[in-house]
């Protein structure tokens, strides 16, 4: 067994406890997994952004100034319950998410399997459904990140949002993304959303527009709450 991202062979241990229980079958060498860090307990109770580095007075109530000034904009109020990230965005993760979206290296997904299995396994949710792509860039890409990461790790989906919007937008600014007025549609049935408690899945949480955007487009469907998990926050 090789290391998926540097592709170094990983030394498994051998001692009588792995032979007689066989563990998970690491997918990075040591010193790649230790590149791989977890968000760990500091962050923002909203949207898992660390709080290690921003000041006191931009942060109330374990939560930071965006994540109140989106509960504050009317447009977004209770629309996006929370943000669950998992790792930390330093330059491992970077690049590794590059590689595996950019580059088309599926295989990289396995990577975050463990962890995504592992929380998953902590959150209350009825229905996981991927952040969708476009036509043309699912085209381009020959898969969807956020579908990948659920799919190695064997977690079923749900598709029940179809984009509009192509994602070329993503160079705007932030204000000139929320004005616009949707980037989803709604394609499932509604009955199969019906109250039901959604957990979104997408790599990365930046501003938060795509998931709400999305979360929004559930809501008016019919779903009970919409919670989103992430790779990492950005
Ligand atoms: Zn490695
Ligand atoms: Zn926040």
């Amino acid at each position: 067994m090789n290391c998926l991202y540097c592709d170094t062979a990983i030394a498994l241990e051998m001692s009588w406890r792995n032979l007689l229980f066989p563990t998970v079958q690491p997918k990075l060498c040591e010193s790649c997994d230790r590149k791989l860090l977890l968000i760990g307990e500091a962050c923002c109770e909203s949207c898992s952004r660390p709080l290690k580095n921003v000041a006191p007075k931009y942060i109330k109530e374990n939560k930071c100034l965006d994540c109140i000034k989106w509960e504050q904009d009317p447009n977004w109020t209770n629309t996006l319950e929370k943000n669950i990230s998992l790792f930390q965005y330093n330059d491992f993760l970077k690049e590794v998410v590059a590689r595996f979206k950019f580059r088309g290296d599926y295989e990289l997904a396995k990577i975050f399997s463990g962890e995504l299995q592992r929380q998953l396994r902590t959150i209350e949710y009825e229905m996981l459904v991927p952040i969708p792509l476009s036509k043309e860039r699912l085209l381009e890409r020959g898969f969807n990140q956020s579908e990948a990461l659920g799919q190695v790790a064997g977690i079923e989906t749900d598709h029940v949002l179809e984009r509009i919007h192509s994602e070329r937008q993503s160079k705007k600014t932030r204000k000139q993304r929320l004005s616009q007025q949707q980037i989803f549609r709604f394609c499932g049935d509604k009955k199969q959303v019906f109250e039901k408690n959604i957990l979104l899945i997408d790599d990365i949480y930046t501003t938060g527009i795509t998931l709400r955007h999305a979360a929004k487009v559930l809501k008016e469907a019919g779903a009970g709450q919409v919670h989103a998990i992430t790779l990492a926050r950005g």
